[in-house]
């Protein structure tokens, strides 16, 4: 793949620059449509305040086919649009005819912890997310819960 860079206004007031950059190795690509992209940054170039690491940001493709511009913090709707798991812990993609199934979105339920079945062996104890996934090869669909 080319490489990637991810340009940065040091201000969110003043996204005509100045810009900080950074390579591909500092963030990673969630989502992609349509000239707007989703990323998270697992590394921030310093000068760079206005948002933290592991956030979703919404970018911008730019003329240059090779830079994103960063433009703001992405919404929770974009989050959905773009199928982006929002995982209570650590990511926990399955795998299905050996490749990562795809995201088709994800159910969070702070109640259910409260309402045990009866009979319930084991339960939820707190918020959880449950994430569903299917296998673009099969059709197999597979869910994932986590809870805080
Ligand atoms: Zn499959």
């Amino acid at each position: 793949m080319p490489k990637i860079k991810a340009i940065i206004p040091l201000s969110n007031d003043a996204l005509g620059g100045p810009f900080a950059s950074a390579d591909d190795d500092q963030f990673e690509i969630l989502g992609r449509r349509d000239g707007v992209v989703l990323v998270e940054f697992i590394d921030l170039p310093s000068g760079v305040a206005w948002f933290d690491t592991f956030e979703l940001m919404y970018c911008q493709e730019q003329h240059d086919a090779g830079t994103v511009k960063v433009i703001r913090k992405a919404t929770e709707q974009e989050r959905v649009l773009f199928r982006v798991p929002l995982w209570i812990q650590g990511e926990e993609v399955p795998e299905c005819c050996g490749r990562p199934m795809f995201f088709v979105g994800q159910i969070d339920d702070d109640r259910i912890c409260m309402e045990p079945p009866s009979g319930a062996k084991m339960w939820w104890h707190d918020k959880a997310s449950f994430y569903v996934f299917t296998c673009a090869q099969c059709l197999e669909s597979k869910a994932i819960g986590q809870q805080m």
